[in-house]
C-alpha cells in the first residue's frame, strides 16, 4: 500500500490499545457491553457475536433478542445476562437490558419494522454503537437513524458498503481505499471495511490496514465473532477507531491460530473456532 496516509499497525500497537483489568477492576468497570442479535430465524449470528464479546474480555455481556437466540445464547455461554425482547406483542424495550457502556447492533437481527424500531431506540441512546449486518441494512434505508450524541461504528463488507453508499459493489471492489474513506465522510462514522485485508477509516486519522486474517476467514458467521469483540474493546474504552482496529487484529490472528490447529499447514475453521482461540491470540 504505497498511499502514505495507510499505516499498519504491530502486535506491540494493539497489545498497547487493549484494555487490560486494573488490580481494584470490577465487572461493571471493566465493561458492560449490550448486544442486540439474532432472531427466530437467524440464531447463529447471536451465539457468535455473544461469544466474541464474552472471548475477548468483557467485564459482563448483556444480550437481547427474541426467545430462540435468547436460549440459545444462555446455553451456549452461560456468562451472558439475557432478556427477552418484545415478550409482549408488539413491545420490545431496550430499557429492560440495563446499562451498558456500548451496544453491538445488527447480526442476524432481521430488517423488518420491529427490528427497525430497536435499531432506533439503540441508536437514540448515549453511548458508542457499533452497527453490523442486518443493523447496516436498516440504517441504510433510513440514515436520520445515524443523527446521535454518540459515536457510531459501522463494519461492512462490500455489499454492505455498497448499499449504504449507493455505490455499485465492484467499484467498491476496485477502489476499497477511496469509498472506505468517502463512507466515514459522507455517514460522519467510523468504518470498517472487510475483506481479506481489511481498512478502517474515521475522519481526521490515517487509514489503518490490517492483514493478520486468513482466507479461511470466508464463512460464515466470522463477522458476527468480530462484532462481539469490538463490543467488548469500546465497552472497555476504547475509542471506536482503536476498537475495531485491535478487534480486527486479533481475529485474524485467532482465525491463523486455530486454522493452523497443532500442525503444519492450515485447515479450515468455523467460526465459532475464532471466538474460542481469541484467549491464545490476547496472550500473543
Ligand atoms: P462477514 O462478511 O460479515 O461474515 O465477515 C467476514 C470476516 O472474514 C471479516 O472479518 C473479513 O475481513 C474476513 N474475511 C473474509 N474474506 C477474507 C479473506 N479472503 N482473507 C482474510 N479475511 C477474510
Ligand atoms: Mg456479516
Amino acid at each position: 500500500l504505497p498511499d502514505p496516509d495507510v499505516v499498519a499497525l504491530t502486535d506491540e500497537d494493539v497489545a498497547g490499545m487493549l484494555p487490560r483489568p486494573a488490580a481494584e477492576s470490577d465487572k461493571y468497570r471493566r465493561g458492560v457491553v449490550g448486544i442486540i442479535a439474532g432472531s427466530d430465524r437467524y440464531t447463529g449470528a447471536a451465539v457468535l457475536s455473544a461469544g466474541g464479546a464474552v472471548r475477548a474480555g468483557a467485564g459482563m455481556v448483556r444480550f437481547a433478542s427474541s426467545a430462540e437466540p435468547v436460549a440459545l445464547v444462555r446455553a451456549r455461554w452461560p456468562e451472558v445476562v439475557t432478556t427477552v425482547l418484545g415478550a409482549e406483542p408488539g413491545r420490545a424495550s431496550i430499557e429492560e437490558v440495563g446499562r451498558v457502556q456500548a451496544w453491538v447492533l445488527g447480526p442476524g437481527m432481521g430488517t423488518g419494522p420491529e427490528a427497525h424500531a430497536l435499531a432506533a431506540a439503540v441508536l437514540a441512546s448515549d453511548v458508542p454503537v457499533l452497527v453490523d449486518a442486518d443493523g447496516l441494512t436498516i440504517v441504510a434505508a433510513d440514515r436520520d437513524l445515524l443523527r446521535r450524541s454518540a459515536p457510531t461504528v459501522m463494519t461492512p463488507h462490500a455489499g454492505e458498503l455498497s448499499r449504504l453508499l449507493g455505490v455499485p459493489r465492484k467499484q467498491i471492489e476496485a477502489r476499497r481505499l477511496e469509498h472506505v474513506r468517502q463512507a466515514a465522510r459522507e455517514l460522519g462514522v467510523t468504518v470498517l471495511l472487510k475483506g481479506s485485508t481489511t481498512l478502517i477509516a474515521e475522519v481526521g486519522r490515517p487509514v489503518r490496514a490490517i492483514t493478520t486474517g486468513t482466507p479461511w476467514l470466508a464463512t460464515g458467521g466470522t463477522g458476527d465473532v468480530l462484532s462481539g469483540i469490538a463490543g467488548a474493546f469500546m465497552a472497555g474504552g476504547l475509542s471506536g477507531y482503536d476498537a475495531v482496529s485491535a478487534a480486527a487484529h486479533v481475529h485474524g490472528l485467532a482465525a491463523r491460530i486455530a486454522a493452523k490447529g497443532h500442525g503444519p499447514g492450515e485447515a479450515p475453521i468455523a467460526a465459532l473456532d475464532v471466538a474460542l482461540a481469541l484467549p491464545e491470540a490476547l496472550r500473543r
